[in-house]
């Protein structure tokens, strides 16, 4: 497994990559982060997932909030509230500022969000490369109706200052019809010998970078195995409201449905396997491996152990498919 490839949202996908990292130190890890979460605010481009993805690889995130730096402040975020100006829901601490100011000032002098994001993972040893989907603007956004009526609104703001408690009624990333896979991306795939769907959410991290145009298609024709790692566990998300998420597509909130979405690849599908939670056994969907472990990142053993057994999973298959 000289090169793997890692579909991946912010938490979920962060945390599997540094076990995955850990197991795999040969491995050229190749990872294509969600950015249909990123929004502006004060003029500035904020890329939550691919945030959080560089800040847990690097070591430097909060660990229990999971988002945002550790050691942090937010004393530029209590200045804009004594001025009377919001949004006050979105969490923007001190030092996080600083990646906002630099990534909007590059993207203004007309960088890519590739070139940004290289340039500043720079500082810490990632020891994976880290591609957004995409460099064009996208963004999901959330159809709600309320006592304001009937309306989209902005990803962030369903899921932060609603908490997702308004119901979803259809997720549309805008503009994503017009992107194109950020360089780097297909050629990953098909040079793959691995590919994983990390333990992200299914509707608005993968499901968001799955609609790129080209992406589906490339990961269907790639010669390597599709390993998924189910983020639902005995029913229900381990963290965040991806039962919200899935109930607005019309997937029940549990492994086998969710599996069962993706689709098996020999069946126009994406996977040929699936690692569930032992507590979601027994489980049988046609055409994908089942496996199951305890898939609770609890601690960097439980994490290698999840992330190992994507591999053998992946081996496995690869050799299935007669690959090497
Ligand atoms: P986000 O962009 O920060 O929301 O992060 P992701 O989309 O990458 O990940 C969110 C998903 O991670 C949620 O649906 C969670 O259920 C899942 N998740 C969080 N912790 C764990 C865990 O310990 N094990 C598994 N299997 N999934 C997890
Ligand atoms: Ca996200």
């Amino acid at each position: 497994m000289k090169r793997i490839v890692v579909l991946a949202g912010g938490f979920g996908g962060a945390r599997f990559l540094r076990g995955l990292r850990a197991v795999a130190p040969e491995s050229k890890i190749t990872v294509v982060a969600n950015t249909g979460d990123d929004i502006t605010l004060f003029g500035l481009r904020i890329c939550p997932d691919l945030d959080t993805l560089m800040y847990t690889l690097g070591g430097v995130i909060n660990e229990k909030t999971g988002w945002g730096r550790d050691d942090e402040t937010f004393n530029s975020k209590a200045e804009l509230a004594g001025f009377g100006v919001g949004p006050s829901w979105f969490g923007l601490g001190d030092r996080d500022l600083a990646t906002h100011l630099i990534r909007t000032e590059m993207l203004n002098a007309g960088y890519s969000l590739t070139d940004v994001t290289s340039a500043l993972v720079k500082r810490w040893e990632l020891g994976l490369e880290l591609l957004p989907m995409c460099d064009e603007r996208v963004e999901t956004h959330v159809r709600i109706s309320d006592e304001d009526g009937d309306r989209f609104i902005h990803f962030q703001e369903w899921w932060i200052r609603l908490g997702a408690k308004v119901a979803a009624e259809q997720f549309v990333a805008l503009n994503i019809e017009q992107s194109r896979p950020a360089k780097g991306v297909l050629e990953a795939i098909a040079g793959a010998d691995l590919i994983i769907l990390a333990p992200s959410n299914p509707v608005v991290s993968t499901g968001i970078i799955l609609q790129v145009p080209g992406i589906l298609t490339a990961l269907k024709n790639a010669d390597a195995p599709i390993v998924g790692v189910s983020p639902i566990i005995n029913g229900a998300p381990v963290r965040g409201m991806a039962d919200k998420c899935l109930t607005a597509i019309g997937v029940e909130t549990n492994a086998h449905a969710v599996g069962a979405h993706y689709g098996a690849r020999s069946a126009g599908g994406l996977l040929d396997g699936w690692l569930v939670d032992t507590t979601d056994l027994p489980m049988e969907i046609n055409g994908i491996e089942v496996r199951a472990l305890n898939l609770l990142m609890i601690d960097p053993v439980t994490t290698q152990a999840i992330a190992q057994e994507a591999l053998n999973l992946g081996r496995a298959l690869s050799n299935q498919r007669g690959g090497s």
